[in-house]
């Protein structure tokens, strides 16, 4: 019932106080519940059927190892960044020439999974946003096209890589293509990285490049083995994703907005759980009976991914990985054991299971970039002691802007369980303690459209 999170009782004891101080209703909001007609066809456009051409022609250049063959037309990486940026040109063509295709190139230098310097080369397919005040907040979203078997710096060995990750390069390829018909107000990144299994180089590059520049990045997901809905021990759970998202950035350990998280409890309310939140919701009301399954920690234990380069820069970062994992198709070279089949190979994918999991993206990133940015500067007041919740704000700057909606939930609870729109004001004041809730507040737009949640710092 993610599409009605907000049927607390607690509604009904409300009485907000909007900035006038009067006591009043509260005014009249867009339907916020309600499925955009936009989304709701780009969710229908996700095809199964082009997915699994996609990770197929993946598959067949053999392997994709970082350090494979970059001549052949036919087998290594290179063969297969070029293949993968001529579709994307083609489909981008296709919708109408928005799409910006490049490559993003660098060379390493010899590092633990790297012998000798080696060109890193991601694919990024940029969508610009068209509304002035928002297409500099930009949306990333990722899977990797390298590959690897067994052993790691073997660079020739078959490794068809087709869950890890051709599923989710496939699922963002085919995100770009559908959502390149379309018109957002912030700009959506597609990226096929390089160089994952060889120490997250390619992610680590691009993030890095975007530190450099300051770029305004609100959200980043890697999508990386989404390919199987079936488990070691056979079972089959083609009904939910798990979504990886860390706590407090342990990589910002003494700053402000650390220390404020910290002191007020917020181990639960950092940028990446704000962008799971969003996702979990909005990926539950357009993917009906599917499930975003919000794991509480930053990856698997000991392992690592692509959003990782971006949670140490400071940035909110998720990873969408399927609920079982198959370790004998995993990172294993393809053999026969027995009658046990290893490596990661097409036939074990479920091509339904990974369009889901490619709506469930595009729905996140399509609500993402169709609406405002999340509200900056908001503050609880703490000056008097009061069991009300005094937020304060910065005004937004979008044209299409509505308002605000505060959101609170119980301390223990992990999705926001009570709402109230309070209009286009920049503070308000909720009948709810702020010692015994948890707060966010959320910008809004005229379509309905609602924003990440921001937590609130204290205002001394
Ligand atoms: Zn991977």
């Amino acid at each position: 019932m993610a599409s009605v999170p907000f049927t607390t009782p607690l509604l009904a004891t409300l009485i907000a106080t909007v900035a006038s101080g009067a006591c009043a209703a509260a005014p009249a909001s867009p339907d916020l519940a309600r499925r955009q007609a936009q989304v709701d066809k780009i969710v229908a456009a996700i095809s199964p059927q082009r997915i699994e051409a996609h990770v197929r022609k993946l598959v067949g250049f053999k392997t994709r190892h970082t350090m494979s063959d970059t001549v052949s037309e036919t087998a290594g990486i290179g063969a297969a960044r070029r293949w993968i940026k001529m579709e994307l040109e083609r489909c981008g063509g296709a919708a109408g020439g928005r799409l910006q295709v490049s490559f993003d190139s660098h060379v390493t230098p010899v590092s633990a999974r790297i012998s000798r310097p080696t060109e890193i080369v991601n694919v990024v397919a940029t969508l610009p946003g068209t509304q002035a005040a928002s297409k500099e907040r930009i949306y990333v979203v990722s899977g990797h096209y390298d590959s690897r078997n067994t052993e790691i710096m073997d660079a020739s060995g078959e490794a068809p890589g087709a869950n890890d990750d051709a599923s989710g390069t496939a699922a963002v390829m085919e995100m770009a293509c559908v959502m390149a018909r379309h018109q957002f107000d912030a700009t959506i990144v597609f990226m096929a990285v390089a160089a994952e299994e060889q120490g997250l180089l390619g992610a680590a590059h691009w993030a890095e490049q975007a530190r450099l520049k300051n770029l305004n990045l609100q959200g980043m997901f890697t999508n990386d083995i989404i390919g199987s809905s079936r488990a070691d021990d056979g079972r089959v759970d083609d009904r939910q994703v798990r979504l990886f998202a860390e706590s407090i950035p342990a990589t910002k350990e003494n700053s402000d907005s650390n220390r404020a998280l910290l002191a007020t409890g917020g181990e639960n309310d950092s940028t990446s759980r704000q962008l799971a939140r969003h996702v979990k919701e909005v990926g539950e009301r357009y993917v009906p009976g599917f499930t975003v399954n919000v794991i509480q920690r930053r990856d698997r234990y000991l392992r690592g991914g692509d959003h990782m380069p971006f949670l140490e820069r400071g940035y909110a970062a998720l990873r969408f990985t399927e609920p079982n994992e198959d370790f004998t198709h995993q990172h294993q070279n393809v053999r026969k054991e027995g009658a046990l089949q290893y490596g990661d190979l097409p036939e074990f994918n479920d091509y339904n299971y990974i369009a889901n999991v490619a709506r469930v993206n595009a729905a996140a990133l399509a609500t993402l970039a169709l609406a405002p940015a999340a509200p900056q500067k908001v503050q609880m007041r703490t000056a008097k002691l009061e069991n009300d919740s005094s937020l304060v704000w910065q005004a937004n700057g979008e044209p299409d802007l509505a308002g605000y909606r505060i959101v609170w939930r119980d301390t223990t609870a992990a999705q926001w369980q009570g709402a109230l729109f309070v209009g286009n004001v920049t503070e308000a004041t909720v009948k709810l303690s702020k010692d015994s809730y948890f707060f966010g507040v959320q910008a809004v737009d005229k379509d309905g459209n609602v924003s990440v949640a921001t937590y609130p710092a204290p205002l001394r």
